[in-house]
């Protein structure tokens, strides 16, 4: 797939809403994942495994318009209100810009926005920003260089951090950081990220670690729950709750921070697994739909397309009809071939 990648053949009119035929909708879907590739300039050590992970043939991934015209075809028959570009690190995928550009421009979409790990950013934000991504969220699990390139296998810290500035200069707001709690560090990090987010301003989250893909023991013997950094939080500063957000993942806190009062969220899908209100679809770089992150029955959506747009739809919604809690937050899969 090179940057000429282009949506000169999407159909006309075939857009949310403009149709005569006007397909059946699905109220409860509103936000949906779309992982662009699988493949990331990362290795992280809790999103795949040391022996690392079988990559998406390259003749199965879809091109960018393909890509486009399945999330259409989901934004059709749902009530989509967000679309999250995600991977792999979205960024590797060349040409992205030009698919948030098309996305924005499908009706009743408030919000397209971006889960990067950033080390690629400060070269692209300007053209992400104008093909007109709402928002980014960018991982950064640690301020400790030497830690950042043993936790990433080779990744740099300065680059995260040069991405996160541009990120927030061009406005690209809120800017919101992701860290995965690690057992062995997270007595270092946690402070020190509270530091960086109060110097920058902008919101934390902090993401109990699931098993997506890496040995059962690494991750259980990393897992810390967030009641155990909320409760040393809440010895050395304030913590004060913040209205809850109707199915966002994260429950929200204000920290009183040395002086600043921080935005921090907590993702606890270990502790407090909040499935029950999940608003939520992902959609891989092959086409394939997940129901749930920790699902592994997906649903070849251009596959069934291929039979006939009405039957596509019926199986589409008997698949969403089994959307349920997971019995556990573990899958054999890298978080990375999900889409996270
Ligand atoms: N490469 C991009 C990045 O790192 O932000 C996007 C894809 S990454 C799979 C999306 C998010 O999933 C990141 O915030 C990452 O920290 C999180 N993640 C990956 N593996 C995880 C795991 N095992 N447990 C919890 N969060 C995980
Ligand atoms: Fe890549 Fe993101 Fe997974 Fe790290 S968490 S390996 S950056 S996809």
């Amino acid at each position: 797939m090179g940057p000429s990648e282009s949506f000169s053949h999407v159909t006309p009119g075939a857009s949310r809403g403009a149709s005569h035929s006007e397909p059946r909708r699905l109220s409860r879907i509103h936000s949906l994942r779309v992982s662009v590739t699988d493949r990331c300039n990362f290795r992280c050590l809790y999103c795949m495994p040391s022996k690392g992970v079988a990559w998406l043939p390259h003749e199965e991934l879809l091109s960018l318009e393909e890509l486009y015209e399945n999330v259409e075809w989901i934004a059709h028959r749902t009530d989509l209100q967000r679309v999250r570009l995600t991977g792999g690190e979205p960024l590797v995928r060349r040409g992205i810009h030009h698919l948030i550009a098309r996305l924005t421009a499908l009706p009743d979409m408030p919000e397209v926005s971006l889960t990067t790990n950033g080390a690629m950013l400060a070269h692209q934000v300007w053209a992400l920003k104008a093909a007109g991504v709402s928002r980014v969220n960018i991982s950064l699990d640690t301020m400790n260089p030497q830690r950042f390139t043993t936790l990433t296998r080779g990744g740099h810290l300065w680059h995260t951090l040069s991405g996160i500035n541009e990120a927030i200069r061009a406005g690209l707001t809120p800017v919101k950081l992701n860290a995965v709690l690690q057992r062995t560090s997270w007595q270092e990090d946690v402070p020190r990220l509270l530091d960086y987010a109060a110097m920058q301003n902008v919101e934390i989250r902090f993401i109990e670690l699931m098993r997506t893909g890496t040995e059962r023991s690494w991750c259980a013997s990393e897992l810390v729950t967030v009641d155990v950094v909320q409760a040393w939080l809440a010895r050395r500063a304030g913590i004060y709750p913040m209205p809850v957000r109707a199915s966002s993942p994260s429950a929200n806190t204000i920290v009183r921070w040395y002086g600043h009062d921080l935005s921090v969220g907590w993702i606890t899908p270990r502790s407090q697994p909040f499935c029950k209100d999940c608003d939520r679809l992902r959609i891989d770089a092959c086409g394939r739909v997940r129901r749930c992150l920790m699902d592994p029955a997906t649903f070849n959506l251009p596959g069934i397309r291929s039979l006939g747009e009405k039957q596509a739809e019926l199986a589409f919604f008997d698949y969403l009809a089994e959307k349920h809690a997971p019995r556990g937050m573990e899958i054999d899969k890298g978080m990375c071939q999900i889409g996270g």
